[in-house]
């Protein structure tokens, strides 16, 4: 799967992206992340991105003209028959609210582009043109869409064929198998006096199975009663 993220911070989410679990399927070639710096592709010979909304008002917002020569470009490098199916994703606070649901749903597309915007926001007939969804991480405000954009990447990247060692990693964890996940623990067995729970060390895998299904199901009625709700529902 290949990411393409429209920014005026390129370094920011290179650098984001390029550590970790991530950095390593980029590295192995499992997943393509690449960043744009839209000022590179403003026609304005000071490189300008920004301009005053047309109304008043406070504020910059990033004009139309620079995004749209960005998202050309991508498209124009983009080989359509090995990445087929594509998406473009506007980071707003307006959108829709990311969840794991989403995620699976954006992880069946081979191409995600993403724009991040900054200031007050993108100019209207942009998203309009090119954009075939908003989504927020959040009901509260950022100052760009840098964070979103590697929040979303991150999360539908790990669900990529590859990128994790066991698939088995995301099936049994909390959201994506319905309930929040069990409490773990490691070495050493005793910490601070407090011990592990004995039937983890009892090798008997039917009893640690039956433990960790009722330790997901109380954790997830005392935090998240809702999910609760839904997961005997579904
Ligand atoms: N004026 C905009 C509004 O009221 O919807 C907010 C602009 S915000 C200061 C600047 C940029 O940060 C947005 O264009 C968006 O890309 C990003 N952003 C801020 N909060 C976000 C959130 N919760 N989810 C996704 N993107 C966000």
């Amino acid at each position: 799967m290949r990411f393409d993220i429209m920014t005026l911070f390129p370094e920011f989410v290179d650098g984001i992206l390029g550590e970790s679990i991530i950095g390593r399927a980029r590295k192995s070639g499992v997943i393509e992340v690449s960043c744009y710096n839209i000022r590179d592709y403003s026609e304005d010979k000071h490189r300008r991105v920004d301009d005053t909304p047309y109304g008043g008002g406070k504020g910059m917002l990033m004009a139309a003209p620079p995004i749209y020569n960005c998202y050309n470009a991508i498209i124009e490098n983009t080989d359509s028959e090995k990445y087929p199916r594509r998406r473009v994703v506007y980071m707003s606070p307006a959108g829709a609210l990311f969840d794991q649901k989403k995620a699976e749903e954006l992880a069946g597309y081979d191409q995600l582009i993403i724009l991040c915007g900054h200031y007050e926001g993108v100019d209207q007939r942009i998203i309009d043109e090119i954009v075939d969804e908003e989504i927020s991480i959040g009901d509260f405000v950022l100052t760009g869409g840098e964070l979103p954009a590697c929040i979303v990447t991150d999360c539908v990247a790990r669900l990529v064929d590859g990128v994790l060692s066991d698939a088995e990693c995301y099936m049994n964890e909390s959201i994506s198998s319905g309930l929040l996940e069990y409490p773990q623990y490691t070495r050493p067995y005793e910490f601070h006096g407090v011990c592990v729970p004995e039937v983890l060390i009892s090798g008997n895998h039917a009893n640690i199975d039956k433990w960790r299904q009722e330790q997901a199901l109380l954790k997830t009625e005392e935090r998240r009663p809702e999910l609760l709700e839904k997961f005997r529902r579904e």
